[in-house]
């Protein structure tokens, strides 16, 4: 498997505005954001969709959650609300094959498809 592009800024291979690291994931701005606040969070396991998730992964996926509502809370958009977002293939919109959360806050979001 190539290395994705989240993979390769884990690797410090290329640049990003890293909000959040620990042992499990990462965090970082996202670099066309779509709202004031948009971060991508994202497992250093490179798992290519959700649909290779197995429950081996529970963790991870649970941890990567707990994280974007703490870091919500931390940038005081928890009251007024946010967005998390999890593209699945084509269809879903995902670009980076490697999963990935988006927590877009900061504006009013539109239900969009
Ligand atoms: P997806 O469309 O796969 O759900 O989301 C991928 C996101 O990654 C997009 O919002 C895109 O702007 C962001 N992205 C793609 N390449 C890079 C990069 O090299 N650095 C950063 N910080 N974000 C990226």
């Amino acid at each position: 498997m190539h290395d994705s592009i989240f993979t390769k800024i884990i690797k410090r291979e290329i640049p990003a505005e890293i909000v959040f690291e620990d042992a499990d994931l990462m965090v970082i701005k996202d670099i066309n954001p779509l709202a004031p606040i948009h971060l991508l969070i994202f497992p250093k396991k490179q798992i290519t969709t959700l649909n290779d998730l197995t429950i081996e992964d529970s963790n991870i996926i649970s941890k990567i959650i707990l994280t974007a509502t703490k870091i919500a809370k931390e940038l005081k958009v928890d009251e007024k609300g946010y967005r998390l977002i999890m593209n699945c293939n084509s269809d879903g919109g995902q670009t980076v094959p490697h999963i990935h959360c988006h927590l877009l806050a900061g504006r009013k979001l539109k239900l969009e498809a």
